[in-house]
């Protein structure tokens, strides 16, 4: 099988040194396997994202000197794909709308009877207090968030342990297994679909990583936590699971993650400086096959 590896940025800020590290793991890897390397422009959230920011990480990604087949994928124009595998989750009864906001979360989460509020990879692990407040029979309510039963969907799967293949260089914080006691109590009932964007992270890099073809996930080891979601996901939805490379972050001298607000490492500084695409691999410690 050939691999297939892909950068999937969000066109809300330029690209800062992290950003060019990411792409440039995900350009080398497809490379060194005989693969292709594809871009997808993850903009399904419409107050941030916008066409400049787009156009400029095109510039800034020829320059590191990557190409990807054109058009990128854009998330933009899949509403009605994520839409459809929405509509097969709710056929199922595994999705139930959730009418809580921040604060609702916040206070039932820290109610005394349920111990300490556990923090997951969406934040604060949801309460599941709207789980058996609303009838899933009928048409799928879209004036409301949708969140995946956890609990239902790992019964449903059936498996002891979800798990993902882990190809990237060990590091201490990434759980490639995980019980379903964790799932639940660290995890819980994420969000498939936000109401003002009709879908989420979570339900489009799955959809979008199968419909690209897409062999080999890498990204930030800061999402790994998520891949678990990502895992149950696939499972529910009939999907063959990727292999996964999660690299290192980069980080500024202090030693704290790069923000996209964070300009003077965004690449286009670096390039107006006089910069070469060698110099910068040389400044994030470029060696693909370890980091
Ligand atoms: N759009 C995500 C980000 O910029 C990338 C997510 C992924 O690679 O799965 O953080
Ligand atoms: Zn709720």
């Amino acid at each position: 099988m050939t691999t297939r590896t892909r950068f999937a940025p969000s066109p809300t800020g330029p690209l800062h040194l992290g950003h060019g590290y990411a792409a440039l793991v995900a350009a080398d890897l497809a490379r060194a396997a005989g693969g292709q390397f594809l871009l997808r422009i993850e903009d399904i959230d419409r107050s941030r994202a916008r066409p400049h920011w787009e156009a400029q990480l095109k510039d800034d990604l020829h320059w590191l000197g990557l190409d990807w087949p054109d058009p990128a994928m854009r998330q933009s124009e899949r509403l009605g794909v994520y839409e459809e595998r929405l509509a097969t989750l709710w056929k199922d009864g595994l999705l139930y709308p959730c009418t809580c906001n921040r604060r609702d979360i916040q206070s039932a989460a820290s109610a005394p009877q349920e111990g300490a509020p556990m923090l997951g990879p969406d934040g604060l692990v949801y309460p599941g207090t709207c789980r058996h407040r609303h009838d899933r029979t009928g048409p799928m309510p879209r004036d409301a968030a949708l969140r995946l039963d956890m609990g239902l969907a790992l019964e449903r799967l059936g498996a002891q342990l979800i798990r993902f293949n882990e190809t990237g260089p060990l590091q201490k914080d990434i759980r490639t297994d995980w019980t379903r006691a964790e799932l639940l109590q660290g995890v819980g009932d994420v969000v498939l679909s936000r109401r003002e964007m009709g879908t989420s992270y979570h339900l489009s890099v799955v959809v979008d990583d199968h419909d690209q073809g897409i062999t080999l996930v890498t990204r930030g080891a800061d999402l790994a936590d998520a891949t678990s979601i990502h895992v149950v996901l696939q499972g529910l939805l009939g999907l063959s699971s990727p292999s996964y490379h999660h690299h290192r972050l980069i980080r500024d001298p202090a030693g704290k993650r790069l923000a996209k607000r964070d300009d003077a490492r965004a690449l286009a500084a670096y390039r107006a400086e006089g910069l070469a695409p060698a110099d910068l691999r040389r400044m994030i410690g470029f060696t693909p096959s370890v980091s």
